[in-house]
């Protein structure tokens, strides 16, 4: 029987019996995906590396019923400076895990499958804060959740040079100190993520602290918009 070969990267496995795994899969061709793997937990298995995380890789998959299961794998790309380094780590970690949040097993799981396969190789080869705010920006709006980044949502007023404003969660957007009710964000916040968006920024704004702030913010939104614990995410913020 001809296996079903799906271009994957590996979000999560889960321990399943004595020696398999469930993987949970987010593919280019068929979005994420639940899928079988067996004997991996096993030293020396041929296919341990693709149920490590991080693993993108040509995944061949057979299908009875409505189960998946993995019968051969070769890999694409290791990422491997990921592993070597525990800043890097927890960042491509979040990755992963705001990937699993935010599909929701139509159209734009595509879209993501390439996003955090971008943003994995931007944590091994740049700096990750940046790689991840990109990432999380650009995530967030192919899951219908964009982050407004204009003028004030409420009277329009230019934000660029405000030191502290508003964010609105159930708008995705900033306002205003004055015109809203959102939460606290500073001008830092604000034109970090401008800048990581390719918009124009006040350099004046950009400080050593300023990828923790937007992360921080980022994250807020997204437990606001889809529940997720984001734990990876609150490592890597502790860490840096
Ligand atoms: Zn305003």
């Amino acid at each position: 029987m001809d296996g079903i070969k799906v271009n994957a990267l590996m979000l999560r496995a889960v321990d399943y019996g004595e020696n398999d795994k469930i993987l949970t899969l987010l593919s280019a061709e068929l979005g994420k995906i639940s899928a079988g793997i067996k004997g991996v937990k096993k030293a020396g298995a041929k296919l341990r590396f693709a149920a490590q995380p991080f693993c993108f890789a040509e995944y061949v998959l057979t299908k009875r019923g409505e189960r998946y299961t993995v019968t051969q794998a070769s890999e694409t790309e290791s990422f491997y400076d990921i592993r070597t380094d525990i800043n890097k780590f927890y960042a491509a970690s979040a990755v992963c895990e705001g990937a699993n949040s935010l599909t929701f097993g139509g159209a734009e799981d595509e879209r993501l499958f390439t996003l955090a396969v971008q943003a994995l190789s931007n944590i091994c080869n740049s700096d990750e804060s940046y790689a991840l705010i990109k990432f999380f920006l650009a995530a967030l709006s192919v899951s219908g959740y964009t982050v407004g980044l204009d003028n004030c949502s409420e009277c329009g007023a230019p934000l660029l040079s405000a030191q502290r404003m508003r964010f609105d969660m159930s708008v995705g957007a900033f306002t205003c100190w004055d015109c809203g009710t959102g939460v606290g964000a500073s001008g830092t916040t604000y034109n970090i993520l401008r800048m990581c968006s390719g918009k124009t920024y006040d350099p004046a704004f950009i400080t050593p602290d300023g990828a923790k702030r937007a992360l921080r913010l980022l994250r807020e939104y997204l437990s606001y918009k889809t529940d997720s614990r984001c734990v990876s995410l609150s490592e890597y913020i502790r860490l840096i």
